[in-house]
């Protein structure tokens, strides 16, 4: 019996969530008695097969062709089942990233099973799995068993330890019989100036409607880039066509979890709170000292965004002089 973990790549390097996810899996893996088996499809770099089993890993199943140079969510849905079954899984771990959100209720619908999305935890007890998950916009958690089986989580990016656990896994290729997808990816575009990784950034400064237009992300951006981090977006600037949609976060844009969030003119309504009120350290800037981002920030700042940024960031230069 085994945990399946789906080691989700472009060809290149993991994602750190992966990483993670793997670690989450070894845990629950070793508390259960059962193996730790990933599944990708290659191509992938040959150090990065082996990164799997550093991290916890006992065997890789790997799938190889034509099908799978580019990702297609039905073909890898069916990877995952099939994997699942022959390796007996009964947890699926998969990272809950914009793959893996899509991926999991497509693969738990092949089960006729559920999806724990978005988990911020998993615990055993007695022997049996539970997973905590945010609810509300993140107002509340709660703590779901799993009565179907194989139990299916997709895990929060950025909240699980990866951990280096020094397996040399055994890597086994496998062939599944592909049905024709229904959609197939024709080509893809790469965004111009690359797209952001809200996600797996620790430093993000984030600009509201406080910044009054396109040009008023200018201090925003330079704060983020004194600081070695991103930066962020209420939805009001993204609609506003101030910044580009990948920048948002929130309910409707990016779940982020950095070690630092610095809102700056955003007001704190719960679709924005609910995705970053997890950061470790939130730093808010807003004029209005009413304002209800004060209410979960760490350290506030009343006063003018404009007046404040700048001595700020010249502030932090001088320490990284
Ligand atoms: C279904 C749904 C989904 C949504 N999804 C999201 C989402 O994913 N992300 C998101 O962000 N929102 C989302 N929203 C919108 C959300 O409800 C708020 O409207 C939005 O977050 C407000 O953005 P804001 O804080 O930038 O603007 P405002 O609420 O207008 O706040 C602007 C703040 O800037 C301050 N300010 C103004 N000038 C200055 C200055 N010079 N210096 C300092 N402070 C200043 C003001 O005091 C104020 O607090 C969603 C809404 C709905 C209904």
């Amino acid at each position: 019996m085994s945990v399946l973990v789906y080691a989700e790549h472009r060809g290149e390097k993991f994602r750190h969530s992966v990483l993670e996810t793997v670690s989450a899996g070894r845990r629950a893996a070793s508390q259960l008695g059962f193996d730790l088996v990933c599944v990708l499809a290659l191509p992938v770099l040959k150090d990065e097969v082996e990164i799997l089993g550093r991290y916890g890993a006992d065997r890789i199943y790997a799938a190889e062709g034509e099908e799978y140079t580019s990702y297609n969510q039905e073909i890898h849905a069916e990877l995952l089942r099939a994997a699942a079954v022959e390796t007996g899984a009964k947890v699926i771990l998969i990272s809950a990233t914009t793959t893996g959100k899509e991926l999991a209720p497509r693969l738990a619908a092949k089960f006729k099973a559920g999806v724990a999305s978005d988990c911020t935890e998993l615990l055993m007890e007695g022997g049996d799995l539970f997973a905590i998950r945010p609810v509300y916009a993140g107002k509340a958690f709660q703590k779901v068993a799993f009565k179907s089986q194989p139990a299916i989580a997709t895990l929060r990016p950025k909240l699980f330890t990866a951990e280096e656990d020094g397996r040399i896994p055994e890597v086994v290729k496998i062939d599944i019989s592909i049905v024709p997808p229904k959609a197939r990816i024709v080509d893809v575009e790469q965004k111009v100036g690359g797209d952001v990784d809200l996600t797996e950034a620790d430093i993000i400064v984030s600009g509201g409607r406080g910044v009054k237009g396109a040009e008023g992300f200018e201090p925003i951006k330079e704060l983020a880039e004194a600081l070695g981090g991103v930066v962020g977006a209420s939805r009001v600037a993204v609609d506003s066509e101030w910044i580009d949609h990948s920048h948002q976060v929130g309910q409707t844009g990016k779940t982020v979890n950095p070690q630092l969030y610095v809102a700056c003119g955003i007001s704190g309504a719960i679709q924005h709170l609910a995705g970053m009120r997890s950061s470790k350290v939130i730093v808010a800037i807003n004029k209005n000292p009413d304002a209800d981002i004060f209410k979960i920030a760490s350290y506030g700042v009343v006063g003018d965004l404009f007046q404040i940024l700048p001595v700020l960031t010249e502030e932090v230069k001088k320490t990284r002089e």
